[in-house]
């Protein structure tokens, strides 16, 4: 009974959404993927964010899709998933659409505030492995503690700075193409300053799996 159990528990994977038991390599059913997989825009979506773009495969407005919700959510963390390489695939199939000056691709995930290679690592991960790049993971969180009587401003504000030890930025700063890859981009505020912390290189796109629509609340920790 008890190898019964352990093989349910490690060789079947219930649907995240719907619970169904149909074998899918990725955490939704087929059936809950192909939904998903319509949800995605032919092109990507695309804002300009001051000197740079940002492009983003999905457009996410938590109030209305349950399915990508949870899939987004599932996503989270530093568990591998599969899905990544799914996403990465679907997201590439799109950005070769647009205009791509031949350089080096240098794919920077967004830092974590946790050790380990978490949901950012594993996109950028993904994308590097798509497009033929190097994930170069250079970027830490600034985890000082603002002053008493920083304004709200402030104290809101990402801070990013530039790992020491990275010399590959001042190697290829002015020749590669910077990817910044995040899993979700909402206010652009923490691309803004992994632009800055690597000193606003001239080649520079952020890339996310989905474009947060700002219509709706939900936790701030899926920012
Ligand atoms: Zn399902």
């Amino acid at each position: 009974m008890t190898t019964i159990s352990n093989w349910i528990r490690n060789g079947v994977h219930p649907c995240l959404h719907c619970g169904s038991l149909l074998k899918s390599q990725y955490l939704l059913c087929e059936p809950c993927l192909t939904r998903v997989v319509s949800y995605l825009p032919p092109e990507l979506v695309s804002v300009r964010f001051m000197t740079f773009d940002v492009f983003a495969a999905f457009h996410w407005n938590p109030g209305v899709s349950d399915l990508l919700s949870a899939e987004l959510v599932a996503l989270k963390g530093s568990k591998p998933h599969r899905d990544w390489s799914f996403w990465a695939e679907e997201f590439m199939r799109r950005r070769a659409r647009l205009p791509f000056v031949e350089r080096p691709i240098l794919v920077v995930p967004a830092p974590s505030s946790k050790p380990g290679k978490d949901h950012a690592y594993q996109w950028a991960e993904a994308l590097a492995q798509q497009v033929g790049g190097e994930v170069v993971s250079c970027l830490r969180k600034d985890q000082a503690h603002h002053q008493r009587g920083a304004s709200l401003s402030q104290r809101l504000r990402v801070r990013i700075d530039l790992d020491e030890n990275s010399s590959r930025v001042a190697e290829s700063w002015s020749e590669a193409l910077w990817i910044f890859a995040d899993d979700i981009v909402t206010t652009g505020s923490t691309a803004l300053a992994a632009y800055e912390a690597l000193g606003s290189p001239p080649h520079f796109e952020v890339w996310a799996l989905a474009r947060r629509s700002l219509s709706c609340g939900a936790s701030r920790d899926l920012l």
